[in-house]
């Protein structure tokens, strides 16, 4: 770190601390040459990818929209705010691991189909029957499949556990 008094080229780290919130380091530094002090600060860069759009137009990341597609997809389920908050945060998650600055929305729906599957499958249904464009009835007929053996199973064990 160059001194921005008299720009020598190193400069001596007298403290470091950790923010409150833990996602910033403080320094306090000294310049060896002109003895100088001041502060800098480093901040963890958590960037959410920017959504790409079917019709190529991009949009930042927001996470009301996203919880409000799983509220809406979950209306009247038992599902609690809890639940849906941690799907949310595994989703944001999982996109941060991609490591990327751009994702496609078809990545993001399947990732939101991937948790409504987990927490509600009526959810699951009505989510993927509104995001999937059902060009292809088939793969709609399919989803209808995967979850009615569920739905059976479930009556006879009285458990939603998958
Ligand atoms: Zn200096």
């Amino acid at each position: 770190m160059h001194c921005p008094f008299c720009q020598h080229a190193d400069t001596q780290v007298l403290d470091t601390r950790v923010s409150e919130e833990g996602d910033s380091i403080r320094r306090r530094r000294r310049c060896p040459e002109c003895d100088k002090r001041f502060t800098t600060y480093e901040r963890i860069e958590l960037v959410l990818p920017t959504i790409v759009k079917k019709d190529g137009s991009r949009q930042e990341y927001e996470r009301p929209k996203l919880n409000a597609s799983l509220m809406l997809a979950l209306r009247k389920r038992p599902v609690s705010a809890e639940a849906i908050e941690a799907a949310v945060v595994r989703i944001e998650e999982k996109l941060l691991g991609l490591g990327v600055r751009e994702v496609v929305s078809q990545r993001l729906g399947e990732l939101v189909m991937r948790e409504l599957k987990k927490l509600d499958k009526i959810a699951y249904i009505r989510f993927a029957s509104v995001y999937r464009s059902f060009e292809d009835v088939d793969e709609f007929a399919d989803l209808i499949k995967e979850v009615r053996p569920l739905r059976r199973a479930k009556r006879e064990r009285g458990s939603s556990k998958e």
